[in-house]
């Protein structure tokens, strides 16, 4: 960093600067060394590396030192680029000398600058600063500690680095959460007693402090405007009390008021994904209509099934964080099944079934046009979980297999209550009917009876009921083939069942036909051995 802005900066910001112009250079030079060539976030990278107050010569000794000092592969880097379309601006390879702008000119960096300075003197910034959380102070005591006495640090850094614009969310979310688990943190206690995971705490932290940035800018940018009025972002899926002002324009006053700018649940408070931008009346345009918003809230509050259960937008984008949360858990499990020598099968089966959850979760966010996040999933850092391609399959159908025996028992338990209760009826009415003097009590009940369990014994019965009976097998057998040509016609739900349920279902068809066919079968033969055969 120039001396120069060295000495304008504010002391922490200036370590904070260091520590970010060092990272980037760090990533520049692995970038090239891994690709062999200035790739394009490498080229981005060069831009936002100028923005902290670099000439093209300083960005030059980056490039060199890459490739070893060597000053022929440092030409042909450049060669290279400059012919690459992704090239942001030719001139810093072009141009190379020790000109930079100089901090009173570079208003970029000031604006970052000015809302991070802002953000750690602000009460806002006491949202994540409040967070604490139990750390072991050895012999398994747990004491409560402020999150900023520790991770501040971490954290801090990674929204400098984001607020730069070198460095991308996942990769700064991925970078943290693997700085607080290799210390052995895995849960984050608040002291409202609440847990999260360590993942789940640093995106919120992150999340939080970068809007909270983003707005400190976006309200600096709205007095230099000299305008009062800042339009709301929209986006799918939000909480019920951000989606009453999201999308509008409000003065400053009622950010506060309406949309609780500065408190944990409300604009830019916990886990909140809206911003603001100034809005300069008669210029501006709004990005969203009343009657857009209104559609858009109408949309979204409608309920859609799914397996059996319902949901709107936001309900389902909770049901999607939930997944991920129960993903990284078996993400988790699996991993630790491994380390802990589990059996073969047990460490298959653990990882089989969250290909299973990646599978659902796929379907689900297809089902709600939601995009899908998996880098919330991803961000536990343990790398591959899920098996290969053959492994899954197999596990695949013998789960389906095993569905499906849960699915025929299943029907064939609730035939046979059926049948019972058709039986115990029966009675019933029989019982009336002998009260009534229609049939005699006695003979009556068990005659009736032994027709109804006399049914399999095809050997004792005349040849008129067994072609009665073969009609009605017939009958039976075409019913159910088309259950299974067209099966939501049988099962109104069956869009909602599961896949292997369907396949179960199916099975159990195809089994019942089996069974229809051989009753259709042994009572011709016994027709034929009578000679009454005529079909
Ligand atoms: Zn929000």
């Amino acid at each position: 960093m120039k001396q120069e802005y060295q000495s304008i900066l504010h002391n922490g910001i200036e370590k904070k600067y260091l520590m970010l112009e060092e990272e980037i250079e760090k990533d520049i030079v692995r970038r090239i060394q891994k690709a062999g060539k200035i790739t394009s976030t490498a080229d981005w990278q060069i831009q936002r590396y100028m923005v902290l107050g670099h000439s093209t010569e300083d960005v030059e000794n980056i490039i060199r030192s890459s490739v070893g000092g060597d000053y022929p592969d440092t030409f042909r880097l450049y060669d290279e680029v400059i012919e690459q379309e992704y090239v942001r601006s030719r001139a810093i390879y072009e141009q190379v000398n020790a000109h930079f702008v100089p901090y009173e000119q570079n208003y970029e960096l000031q604006q970052i600058t000015n809302a991070l300075i802002q953000q750690s003197n602000d009460e806002l910034f006491n949202i994540s600063k409040s967070l604490g959380f139990m750390v072991d102070a050895g012999n398994g005591r747990r004491v409560f500690t402020p999150l900023s006495e520790i991770y501040n640090g971490y954290l801090d850094n990674a929204i400098t680095m984001m607020a730069s614009g070198a460095f991308d969310y996942n990769t700064l979310i991925r970078r943290v959460v693997g700085e607080m688990t290799s210390s052995g943190l895995r849960v984050v206690d608040y002291a409202s007693g609440r847990s999260n995971r360590v993942d789940v705490a640093v995106r919120r932290a992150l999340l939080t402090g970068m809007g909270q940035l983003t707005g400190q800018i976006s309200r600096m940018n709205g007095q230099k405007l000299g305008t009062d009025q800042y339009e709301v972002d929209w986006h799918p899926g939000a909480r019920p009390e951000h989606a009453v002002w999201q999308g509008r324009v409000w003065t400053y006053q009622q950010l506060i008021d309406v949309c609780g700018l500065g408190s944990g649940p409300g604009l830019l408070g916990w886990n909140c994904h809206h911003t603001y931008y100034p809005f300069i009346e008669g210029i501006s345009v709004r990005n969203y209509s009343d009657e857009w918003l209104e559609e858009m809230n109408r949309k979204e509050a409608q309920k859609i099934p799914y397996r059996g259960k319902e949901y709107n937008t936001y309900e389902a984008t909770q049901k999607q964080r939930q997944m991920e949360t129960a993903m990284r858990a078996q993400r988790e499990k699996a991993q630790l099944l491994k380390q802990g020598g589990a059996e073969k099968d047990d460490i298959l089966n653990a990882r089989c079934k969250y290909q299973a959850m990646l599978d659902e979760y796929k379907e689900f966010s297809k089902k709600f046009n939601l995009p899908e996040q998996r880098e919330r999933i991803y961000a536990d850092l343990r790398g591959r979980v899920a098996p290969s391609q053959h492994t899954y399959k197999k596990w695949q159908e013998e789960q389906a297999d095993k569905a499906a025996r849960r699915a025929a028992e299943k029907e064939r338990r609730a035939e046979r209550a059926m049948r019972e209760k058709a039986e115990n009826n029966r009675r019933a009415d029989m019982d009336k009917a002998a009260k009534s003097d229609i049939i005699e009590a006695d003979g009556g009940l068990q005659k009736m009876n032994l027709q109804f369990f006399a049914e399999s014994d095809m050997y004792n019965q005349e040849s008129g009921s067994l072609k009665r009976a073969i009609r009605k097998y017939e009958k039976r057998l075409h019913e159910h083939e088309a259950y299974i040509s067209e099966p939501e016609k049988h099962c109104p739900d069956w869009n909602e069942k599961s896949v292997e349920e369907q396949e179960g279902l199916k099975r159990h068809w195809q089994k019942e036909i089996r069974n229809f066919n051989q009753s259709i079968n042994d009572r011709i033969d016994e027709l034929k051995k009578r000679g009454d055969y005529d079909g």
